[in-house]
């Protein structure tokens, strides 16, 4: 018997742990949970060509080609796309709750997904518009780019119907996973889990985010039935004529039939805290303002999503399993949305073969997601820590004022260097202009 923390070798891989590890000749390295159930099968009695055989037996019927740790939009997405390019795939997806997808509705742009993705991604989506609105004190704009949204009911579905009757593919639900590391995940209750490529996407929860690090987009969604049709013909993506004394604030309306809107109320704050009662109470009145008779509530949601301006940057050739996700720093800094990037890197897996995943992981998508999201880091240092919470909504005016091609690639995080320039400086004024920084100091 060795210890786990000294090295271990077996079919040329150097396994490493922190709990003791069992070594005999022929058999190779075996954890406690593989142990055990070698001595259940073989009665207890420890022969060495049973257990060999035995554990040939439970590696076959443990070892899947991708094992996606957390069920969220990460992992919906890599299934998805691995699905579409290589049906046979030998996928197991492990999730702690009931159902894959959490509570969300994930909106994106069309310029978001690449044309393949789009695709895999097209029985997922619920709603889909021409277009959508953005309302500030004395301007608006209606942008003529497709916008859709996912909800996480119907991730649930496609992504179990992606998964049922495939043979060698597993869904693990209410499965909490304790330990993830390259090539096995160990799941509470013993049983461990082992395949070629390991995806480690547990979500936002485990990203290191906090105020010293980011603000916070956060807010509070009520999809609500009304008693009369709203007339609203696309998403109005902020209305910002609210009070902007806490910080850029606006309503996010989306109609999802001519008798349901999600109203969410936004606020881009330093503390992460959510008052979700007081927002509930300001989405009500909001909908009496704009003679929305809301008639009952279908559902609600909340978030709370950083805006870093700092770490939470995906690494190069991560030790251990691939980092996904938000948790892994694939998500937009300056939005606090994962879905383009997530669709990307779901892409780019689904776009090579297996072994070159296990070699290589996410490294070749590293350089331009840290490039892109340093900038985006300085964004919001500046929205943050430059500007006082009531001329905040100055810097999205200018932003949505910038030509539909910009706009496209800041949401998409493909900015060029010329759409970084055109954020920074330029005519309109009012956007991250120092010089408007400055007369507002005292606004502080
Ligand atoms: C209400 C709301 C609305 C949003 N709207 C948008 C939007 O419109 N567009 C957009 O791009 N982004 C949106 N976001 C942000 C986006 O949802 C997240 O950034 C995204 O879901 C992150 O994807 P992920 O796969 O990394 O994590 P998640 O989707 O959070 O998935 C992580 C999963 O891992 C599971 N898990 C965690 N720990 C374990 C464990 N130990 N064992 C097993 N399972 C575990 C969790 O239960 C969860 O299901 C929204 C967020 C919220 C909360």
């Amino acid at each position: 018997m060795i210890d786990g923390t000294e090295r271990c070798r077996e079919d040329g891989k150097e396994k490493r742990g922190s709990r003791a590890i069992l070594a005999f000749p022929g058999v190779g390295c075996l954890s406690h949970w593989e142990w055990s159930s070698l001595l259940e099968a073989a009665g207890g009695v420890c022969n060495l060509d049973m257990a060999s055989r035995t554990k040939r037996r439970l590696m076959a019927e443990t070892e899947y080609d991708y094992l996606l740790v957390g069920g969220g939009l990460q992992s919906g997405l890599i299934t998805l796309a691995l699905r579409a390019r290589h049906p046979e795939t030998r996928i197991a997806i492990v999730e702690r709750d009931d159902a894959i997808g959490g509570n969300h509705t994930w909106c994106f742009h069309a310029g978001d997904v690449s044309p393949r993705a789009a695709e895999w991604i097209a029985p997922l989506i619920c709603h889909r518009w021409p277009g959508y609105v953005v309302r500030f004190p004395g301007f608006e704009r209606r942008l003529d780019v497709e916008y859709s949204a996912i909800t996480s009911d119907r991730m649930d579905q496609v992504v179990r119907e992606a998964m049922e009757g495939r043979p060698g593919s597993r869904l693990f639900l209410g499965a909490e996973a304790l330990r993830v590391e390259r090539g096995a995940v160990h799941l509470a209750g013993g049983q461990a889990l082992t395949a070629k490529v390991v995806i480690d996407a547990r979500g936002p929860s485990r990203s290191d985010a906090g105020p010293r690090t980011a603000g916070f987009q956060k807010f509070v969604g009520l999809e609500v039935d009304l008693a009369e049709p709203h007339g609203l013909d696309r998403p109005v993506l902020m209305d910002a004529e609210l009070d902007q004394a806490h910080g850029f604030r606006f309503m996010y309306v989306l109609p999802l039939t001519a008798q349901r809107l999600l109203l969410e109320d936004t606020y881009f704050h330093q503390s992460p805290d959510l008052d979700a009662e007081g927002i509930r109470a300001e989405i009500m009145a909001y909908a009496e303002r704009k003679g929305y008779k809301v008639a009952s509530l279908v559902r609600d949601e909340k978030g709370v999503l950083p805006m870093t301006w700092s770490g939470s940057l995906p690494e190069r050739r991560p030790v251990g399993a691939i980092a996904a996700g938000f948790q892994g720093g694939w998500f937009h800094p300056a939005t606090g949305y994962s879905l383009p990037i997530a669709a990307r890197v779901a892409d780019h897996i689904a776009d090579r073969p297996l072994e070159t995943i296990e070699r290589q992981g996410l490294d070749e998508l590293v350089p331009r997601q840290r490039s892109q999201s340093r900038f985006c880091h300085l964004l919001n240092r500046l929205l943050f820590r430059w500007y006082a919470p009531r001329s905040r909504r100055h810097i999205f005016e200018r932003f949505y004022r910038l030509p539909m091609a910009t706009v496209e690639r800041f949401y998409a995080l493909r900015l060029t260097w010329a759409d970084r320039f055109r954020l920074l400086v330029g005519n309109p004024p009012r956007g991250f202009s120092p010089r408007y920084r400055l007369t507002e100091s005292t606004d502080r």
